[in-house]
């Protein structure tokens, strides 16, 4: 019949242009391959925002010529960035894993379990005791055999008190195992492969990672001491494509202590709403904040995420619990991947997170305050560079001299662990990290050394 030859036809069309892309993305595969050996030589690093860019307003002028789908194009672009990074990174024999603080603190565990006694300043896992009475409420659930699986989104109590506490409806919420998960659950939900997400650096490793398990493309906005950590409004602005799906936002944050001021927040989300971009707002130092922080809530923008966590503010880490608010659409998508991953969390770990609610966290608060104190001006006695925080746990200051790792190294020989700069973006070699999770009296005996060892 002449539909059943035409059929035929178009398919073996489909199937020759099939071929031809195919031979065209090994084509260019091969010269990603060159690029990456120019830029082996020339010691250039593998990733370069401005040439991307600008090769996505190529083809975005190109698909608006043609009909195609703008979204469709940056999205099939995006695939060919991501593997021609690779494949650059591969030429280069460049390990693409960046040692990250995370990676640190499993070394320093191992040396700890040979018998080497370090000092944890690589983490951020405050060393003060959970609440009492989350204690109780663990023994009490117990008793009751609180133990089975829950609705996944949280089991109603907890839900109904996180959403008092934040004046929303119950159906807003999701409790989940830690801040992490609820970030993970975000970008896996509401990110396509090949879209993109703009993450602000320095930043928590954990955005990137997810966007880069399902596919996703990071775009980078780099920020700098000098600015004050602030990210520039304008430059966000020129980055925002029709593929770009999210922004991810951490204050305070990790791992500056960087707290935004009203108008930057304000037109970050002015920027969120005129694109309808996902607002992923990691606020899990919130409560370690030393100056007003209007979270992205205070916003009422229907397509924000707020990722909260009881693992900081009440030094509850190991229980895994955190949850995340948005609206009950982006609730709804991010609970399916909560139940095919976890099912819930666990029940007498739902009832521990309800009796910490009940707990004052100010004397956490007022210690940290006191910790980041302390070292700021250890560090300032040391002439070195620095923001001071305005919040979170941390401080993160320049090295005058050297890269984060071969200091990093050094100091972990010398049993004290902090964090390479570069784990939190390819730009900040210069930057370490240390955490305010322990004792003065450690944290001090620490920064001795970092002295001893810088001046080498
Ligand atoms: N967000 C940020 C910025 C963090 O630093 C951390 C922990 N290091 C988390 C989220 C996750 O914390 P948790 O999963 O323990 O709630």
């Amino acid at each position: 019949m002449a539909s059943d030859k035409e059929l035929e036809s178009l398919r073996g069309q489909i199937r020759s242009v099939t071929a031809d892309i195919m031979r065209k993305v090994q084509e260019r595969m091969a010269l990603a391959a060159q690029v990456g050996d120019v830029k082996g030589r020339l010691g250039i690093n593998v990733k370069d925002e401005k040439v991307e860019q600008e090769i996505r307003l190529m083809v975005l002028k190109q698909a608006a010529e043609t009909g195609m789908s703008a979204e469709f194009a940056l999205r099939l672009l995006n695939i060919l960035l991501a593997e021609s990074e690779a494949v650059q990174a591969q030429k280069q024999n460049r390990a693409p894993a960046r040692q990250t603080h995370l990676g640190i603190f499993q070394k320093a565990k191992q040396l700890e379990a040979s018998g080497k006694r370090i000092i944890h300043l690589e983490v951020g896992e405050p060393d003060y005791p959970a609440p009492a009475q989350a204690g109780a409420a663990l023994a009490e659930a117990f008793k009751l055999k609180k133990y089975h699986y829950t609705d996944t989104r949280g089991v109603p109590q907890l839900r109904d008190a996180i959403a008092k506490r934040n004046k929303v409806a119950e159906d807003r919420i999701m409790v989940t195992p830690g801040g992490r998960f609820a970030v993970f659950a975000a970008i896996a939900t509401l990110v396509k492969p090949g879209e993109e997400l703009i993450t602000i650096e320095p930043a928590w490793p954990t955005y990137r990672e997810c966007a880069d398990f399902i596919g996703a493309r990071t775009k980078v906005l780099r920020t700098t001491l000098e600015s004050g950590w602030t990210p520039d409004l304008e430059e966000l602005a020129s980055m925002i494509t029709s593929g770009t799906r999210m922004i991810a936002l951490n204050y305070p944050n990790n791992p500056t202590g960087k707290v935004l001021d009203k108008k930057t927040m304000d037109g970050i989300v002015a920027l969120a709403k005129e694109h309808r971009l996902y607002l992923l707002s990691d606020e899990v130092y919130s409560d370690y904040s030393f100056k007003p922080f209007a979270g992205a809530h205070a916003y009422g923008y229907d397509k924000s995420v707020i990722v909260s966590s009881f693992s900081k503010t009440y030094a509850m880490t190991g229980f895994r619990v955190g949850y995340a608010l948005a609206s009950p659409d982006s609730i709804k998508r991010m609970a399916k991947v909560q139940a095919v991953n976890v099912t819930s969390v666990a029940e007498p770990v739902q009832h521990v997170a309800l009796a910490a609610l009940g707990a004052d966290p100010q004397g956490n608060v007022k210690l940290m305050k006191k910790r980041l104190k302390f070292l700021s001006s250890k560090l300032k006695k040391m002439s070195m560079r620095f923001a001071e925080p305005d919040g979170a746990m941390y401080v993160y200051p320049e090295l005058p001299k050297g890269e984060d790792m071969q200091l990093v190294e050094r100091m972990l020989e010398r049993g004290v662990a902090i964090a390479p700069g570069s784990g939190f973006g390819d730009s900040y070699r210069r930057f370490v990290r240390i955490s305010a999770c322990r004792p003065e009296e450690e944290m001090g005996k620490g920064l001795d050394v970092m002295a001893e060892e810088m001046g080498k």
